[in-house]
């Protein structure tokens, strides 16, 4: 029997406003436990909740950005249950009118594209944590974040393997952070995952029974949970059994999947529209503000990169895979002494690899992208030799210093000079007399014997095109 996984994933961001969705306290990560609670966030008797207006805003530029339908009139309702992080005993959120209807988020992998649709995203408040290491013998109830602002994306269940369903996260994931509505930051869990996961028989019009795995905060426990998932929902109905729709949780030091709560026992939220919080209407004006302040997109940028400037795909999708990055390039790109194709390859290149190596963000990048132009402007003027730059980048890496000037001091001039390149191949030649008859007996890689001497004789300042001439015409005799 072959079977065909099917997987529709609901993932909460929280939003990246300072203070909570219907309070002012702050949404500050890692604070003293409950400093950061409100008698709002808490819903102490007799106060009122007033919505965030930006929170409102994050939520109409995420769906701007992935082309939904933005619901001119959206509802807040009460969900109700009790849970020891919610002593309240409800969560506010969004049920009948969600404030974004559809959309849908494109990505590709392994050279093929995807499509998967949204079926809505809506906006809620977090719940409180429930400390279980902190205190021996006791779980601890931390309300910080009781309030922060959640966008939870709803997708339709396109998915069909664990690969789609980790593509389709990390490209949501880049949108929320590339447009700036939530920090993307999972071990905060800023950004988590519910993974829904069914199998049926391939060929099947109808779907299989689900299971819900929770809180899913990083790409690897995804794939992996969703793997196992599979795995064990296949057994059990290949052995004979049906799957009871239930929530699971991943236990990541186990790498398995366990039961939570089954449907039998799933709550009745009893939702109904909150009595404190009117409408949200959101007029066509506010949308239109909101889209002339949209950064562009990273697929119309890597488009973009690609017709304008001739980058390659591979580069393109790099500078786009960040947002910071694609902004450090542009920043180089509006100097248009260098080529932009170049720009792209040190960006790609060397720049990316000092920031890994040194696990530094692009906004923490010790050389400004005027610099790195400048530096490039120099190699393409013939100052300085691409071998010669990479040492100037060091330099500015780790000291810091203004290009020009380091190459002065520091006399990294590429020796342009045909008479002192001259000088040095016939030193080089005088010297090695036995190299010179080899090559002038026909073998040809003795040159790369000469270049090697050469630039080791000059510091690697030697222009490598006029060293390369210079030695053709001596060595021929
Ligand atoms: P609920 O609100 O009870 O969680 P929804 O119908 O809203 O249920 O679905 C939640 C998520 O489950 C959506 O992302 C949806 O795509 C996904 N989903 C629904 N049915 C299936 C299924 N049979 N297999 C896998 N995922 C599913
Ligand atoms: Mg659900």
């Amino acid at each position: 029997m072959q079977w065909e996984v099917v997987i529709g994933l609901e993932t909460h961001a929280q939003l990246a406003t300072h203070s909570k969705i219907f309070s002012g306290a702050s949404t500050a990560f890692g604070a003293e436990p409950n400093t950061q609670a409100s008698a709002i966030d808490i819903a102490l008797p007799g106060v009122l909740p007033v919505l965030n207006k930006q929170a409102v805003e994050y939520a109409i530029r995420f769906g701007l950005a992935v082309d939904a339908e933005i619901n001119p009139r959206s509802i807040f309702a009460r969900k109700n249950y009790f849970y020891p992080d919610l002593p309240k005993g409800y969560q506010i959120s969004q049920y009948e009118e969600p404030v974004v209807k559809g959309g849908v988020i494109s990505f590709m992998l392994d050279n093929k594209a995807y499509q998967v649709r949204l079926t809505r995203a809506h906006l809620e408040e977090d719940a409180g944590k429930s400390l279980h290491e902190d205190i021996p013998g006791a779980t601890g109830i931390d309300l910080n974040r009781a309030g922060t602002p959640l966008l939870e994306i709803v997708s339709e269940p396109d998915m069909r393997s664990a690969g789609e369903a980790v593509a389709y996260a990390k490209a949501l994931h880049q949108i929320v952070t590339w447009i700036g509505v939530c920090d993307g930051n999972m071990q905060e869990g800023s950004f988590r995952c519910d993974a829904n996961v069914s199998v049926r028989p391939l060929g099947s019009d109808t779907f299989g029974t689900r299971c819900e795995i929770k809180n899913l905060n990083s790409f690897r426990f995804l794939e992996r949970a969703i793997e196992f998932e599979i795995e064990r929902q296949i057994d059990v109905l290949e052995s004979g059994g049906v799957i009871t729709q239930e929530t699971r949780l991943y236990d990541p030091d186990r790498d398995e999947t366990r039961s939570m709560r089954s449907k039998e026992d799933a709550m009745d939220y009893r939702y109904f529209p909150d009595p404190d919080l009117l409408p949200v209407v959101i007029e066509e004006s506010w949308v239109n503000s909101v889209k002339e302040g949209m950064p562009p997109l990273p697929h119309v940028l890597k488009e973009r990169f690609i017709s304008n400037y001739g980058l390659t795909e591979y580069d393109a999708n790099l500078i786009t895979s960040d947002r910071g990055l694609a902004d450090y390039f542009i920043a180089m790109t509006s100097n248009t002494k260098a080529s932009p194709k170049q720009c792209a390859n040190w960006v790609a290149g060397e720049l990316l690899a000092s920031l890994n190596r040194a696990q530094l963000a692009i906004d923490k990048c010790p050389i400004s992208p005027d610099k790195l132009t400048q530096l490039i402007i120099r190699i393409e003027d013939g100052t300085i030799s691409g071998k010669i730059a990479k040492t100037v980048f060091d330099i500015l890496w780790q000291e810091g210093g203004e290009v020009d000037q380091l190459i002065d001091s520091r006399g990294l001039k590429q020796v342009s000079d045909s008479g002192a390149i001259e000088k040095i191949v016939d030193e080089l030649m005088s010297q090695h007399p036995d190299q010179v008859a080899e090559y002038r007996a026909g073998k040809d890689k003795v040159l790369g014997f000469f270049v090697g001497k050469a630039m080791k004789a000059s510091g690697g300042k030697l222009n490598p095109a006029q060293l390369n001439d210079v030695l053709k015409t001596k060595l021929a005799g």
